[in-house]
């Protein structure tokens, strides 16, 4: 078995003008295809992992050989971390439900999540992601580097935010804090909300 890059529930234009048409195309049929089939070359040295989920790779990645525990943690995150991402992003749904009573209680109000959330994303170093997980019972914002995954920390994730540049750079360069802002507009909140029911 090989690993597929999934399909996309939606057009590339469908985020519109929050995340440009031209930057889905380019970030999905390429930079995602590419963790994909650099994942599969890894596992071609181990026939006998190509049978696992990418999830239980990431899970355990002190039970992946030594020779490719490197390209599994990268394209491996980069493959989960982007299928993930793909499916909490549409327009114009709200946060409600368990998923907002659950935000107030931890944050205090929505605004103030979102704050913290910005804030996290505006100062990551380099390349990596921004998320809302789930930590045992708790929510917790966490950032990670280049395309480490919280599930690799046991961690359960709801909300992603890619900040690498390449999720951005073709419509707003080097203003991280405008692209960031304009995430707010195209998380899909019925679909975290689902997340966080599970
Ligand atoms: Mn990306």
């Amino acid at each position: 078995m090989t690993h597929e890059l999934p399909k996309l529930a939606y057009s590339y234009d469908s985020l519109e003008p929050f995340i440009d048409a031209k930057t889905m195309e380019v970030h999905y049929s390429k930079h995602h295809k590419t963790y994909v089939d650099k994942l599969n070359a890894a596992l071609e040295k181990h026939p006998e992992l190509q049978k696992k989920k990418v999830e239980e790779l990431l899970m355990d990645l002190n039970k992946v050989p030594e020779d490719i525990k490197t390209a599994v943690k990268n394209h491996g995150g980069g493959h989960f971390n982007h299928t993930f991402f793909w499916q909490i992003l549409k327009k114009g749904t709200k946060c409600k439900a368990e998923i907002e009573k659950a935000i107030i209680k931890k944050f205090g109000s929505f605004d103030e999540f979102k704050k913290q959330f910005s804030d996290k994303a505006t100062t990551l170093f380099g390349s990596g992601w921004v998320w809302l997980v789930l930590n045992k019972k708790e929510l917790e914002i966490l950032q990670t580097s280049n395309q480490d995954s919280p599930i690799s920390q046991n961690k359960t994730p709801l909300i992603a935010l890619d900040v690498w540049e390449h999720a951005y750079y073709l419509k707003y360069q080097n203003r991280r804090a405008e692209y960031i802002e304009a995430f707010f507009n195209v998380i899909n909140w019925d679909k975290v909300n689902e997340f966080f029911k599970k």
